[in-house]
């Protein structure tokens, strides 16, 4: 089947909602995803959505903006930062006026509260500038923007998992999709198409990551010629909870939370002594993996699983319950802890990926050689770049919505002039005999074990801190792997609701972005934001200031560079 709308917006998250609501003002758009709606990563964000209000203290764009670029250690494009900081602000009020029930201050403004990394003055010391509705600050976006849509027209089509591009050349003229409740592919012929399907943490064991954030778009992209930027920073936050990952949002330190090690000693004083526990979590997760190797995690055995306390017992119950209930919650469940009353076992999780897709400003996918005419991206899928090589918290919600908007703006404006493609049944071919491959092959291999060994790769070899060595090891598994895969057969052969078969192909895209990760890492002879390298301790900005452009042909993956607009800052050695 063939649907032919102007805009079709993949993913139905922060950026693609928002993308949506500013799109549909002039083109006939509509939203595929995978899930439904209010099941995006979105909804699970908790800290806040960072913006210069001052409502609690002075505070400016300007201090925001350059957070943001010493956050990620100077391989930010600082006009993109400036932008993101100045309309930080103005999307907050907009969110606020759309109805977003933000916590509020006692003279009725909204409440901000501090985050790593945030500063006023150009480093003195924390400010408050995480503007919250208590934890469930995604909740409550993802809830408003979706009713807006509702409202606006736009049309959703849930459930179906987009597994194809269509290119004529480096114009866009649809997309593949497959539908979950019938199996049947339906195309999509648009004018204009943007990819915002999110993060990728699920190539790693221990991850903050919804099992959905599997990177589909940057794979199907990667995979249709298209590099991919800066795929070797990728996000470790210090507070998962043991063993499982789940977030610990940084609002916990931000509520004035401590992290201790095995002697009760607050060990941060040690590595950031302006900014304590609220430094950058690029540094926040090193210094706890470096207590781990010195014995002094809580079990003391210097192993990858050890892991350190986050203690909020001192703030209070009225303090835990209101200002982070959910998380009171989730410890309660998960770990038989109180927080009101005892310390929570805390260790660093995959969280973030920095890299992605690379746009302009407007969202356009431009690789800095090449723009191409209608495909767009936005979001945690995107790399603008405004996170560089570490993302401040709080700002991948900036992000969405500011990111997300000025590329719906661009669309609306694009469409009007642009034309349709030709698109006929044949397009989703490639795609068909995929699936069909899939289905017939005689293999034995099941996905589960691949997918596991991926992830323990990636964990142990391409994790907080890296080595030639490990890395050089785990391209060749990943690339193994990749082989493996090839003997994958489905197992469910129905046509309905069949969820192996999608599956199979997010191994596929975690494969290939593992790949691309690894490989990038690998290349990168120097150590920046979360990119740590014990073999090369120090950043190198003579030789390493620029982007990664990695590309993936069959099993190799080439590199190239991208300048960093580094016009407004120059790069200084970061101290907190
Ligand atoms: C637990 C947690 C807490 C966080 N807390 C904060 C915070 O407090 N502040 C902050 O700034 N950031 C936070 N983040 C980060 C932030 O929430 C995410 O980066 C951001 O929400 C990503 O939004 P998105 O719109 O890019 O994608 P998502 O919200 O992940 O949405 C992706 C969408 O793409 C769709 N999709 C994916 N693949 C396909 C496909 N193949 N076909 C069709 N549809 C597809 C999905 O259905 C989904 O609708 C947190 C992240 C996590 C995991």
């Amino acid at each position: 089947m063939i649907h032919e709308f102007d805009a079709v917006i993949v993913g139905a998250g922060g950026a693609g909602l928002y993308a949506a609501l500013e799109a549909s003002k002039t083109a006939k758009t509509a939203v595929v995803s995978k899930l439904y709606p209010q099941r995006s990563h979105t909804g699970a964000a908790q800290g806040g959505i960072g913006a210069a209000l001052g409502n609690v203290e002075e505070d400016t764009p300007e201090w925001h903006a350059f957070d943001t670029v010493k956050g990620g250690d100077y391989l930010v494009d600082q006009n993109a930062a400036k932008i993101l900081a100045e309309d930080a602000v103005r999307a907050v009020y907009d969110l606020e006026n759309r109805g977003l029930p933000f916590s509020r201050l006692e003279d009725g403004k909204i409440a901000q509260r501090r985050f790593g990394g945030h500063t006023h003055h150009f480093g003195e010391g924390a400010v408050h500038r995480s503007c919250y509705a208590a934890d469930r600050t995604g909740h409550m976006i993802l809830q408003t923007l979706y009713q807006q849509c509702v409202k606006n027209d736009v049309q959703f089509f849930d459930e179906y998992q987009v597994v194809d591009l269509l290119l004529e050349g480096t114009t866009v003229k649809g997309i593949v999709t497959f539908e979950l409740k019938t199996g049947e592919l339906h195309i999509f012929k648009a004018k204009a198409v943007l990819f915002a399907t999110g993060g990728f943490g699920r190539m790693f064991k221990i991850t903050s990551n919804a099992h959905a954030n599997t990177g589909d778009g940057p794979a199907i992209l990667a995979r249709a010629g298209i590099p991919l930027e800066d795929m070797e920073f990728f996000q470790f936050h210090p507070t998962g909870i043991r063993g499982m990952g789940i977030l610990i949002t940084e609002g916990v330190r931000g509520e004035g939370g401590i992290l201790k090690n095995r002697d009760g000693e607050r060990f941060m004083e040690r590595y950031a002594p302006t900014l304590l526990d609220l430094a950058p979590r690029d540094m926040v997760s090193r210094a706890i993996m470096t207590e781990v190797g010195e014995g002094k995690g809580v079990r003391g055995d210097r192993k990858i699983d050890d892991y350190v306390w986050l203690d909020a017992s001192h703030l209070g119950r009225e303090v835990v319950e209101k200002k982070i209930p959910d998380i009171a919650d989730f410890c309660r469940t998960y770990l038989g802890v109180d927080p009101a009353e005892e310390p929570m076992p805390v260790q660093p999780t995959a969280h973030y990926a920095m890299g992605g897709i690379p746009t302009d400003v407007d969202g356009r996918v431009d690789t800095g050689k090449q723009v191409y005419d209608g495909l767009y991206a936005a979001g945690e899928a995107a790399c603008v770049s405004v996170h560089g090589a570490n993302r401040l918290g709080t700002n991948s919600l900036v992000d969405l919505v500011v990111f997300g908007r000025r590329a719906g703006m661009h669309i609306a404006e694009y469409v009007k002039s642009a034309s349709h493609g030709s698109v006929t049944e044949a397009d989703a071919d490639r795609a068909r005999q995929r699936i069909d491959a899939l289905r017939h092959r005689k293999g034995g291999r099941h996905v589960g074990p691949i997918m596991h060994r991926m992830q323990e790769v990636m964990m142990e070899k391409v994790g907080v801190y890296r080595t030639q060595e490990k890395m050089d090891q785990a391209v060749e598994e990943i690339r193994q792997l990749r082989e493996d895969f090839k003997e994958v057969a489905v197992q469910d052969t129905g046509a309905g609701f069949n969820s192996e078969v999608l599956q199979i192909m997010e191994l596929e895209n975690l494969l290939d972005l593992s790949l691309i990760t690894a490989a990038s890492a690998a290349n990168r002879t120097e150590s920046r934001g979360a990119h740590a390298r014990e073999d090369f301790p120090d950043r190198d900005d003579p030789n390493w200031l620029k982007h990664t452009m990695a590309g993936l042909d069959n099993d190799r993956v080439t590199i190239d560079f991208k300048p960093v607009d580094v016009s407004i800052w120059e790069p200084k050695p970061r101290k907190y």
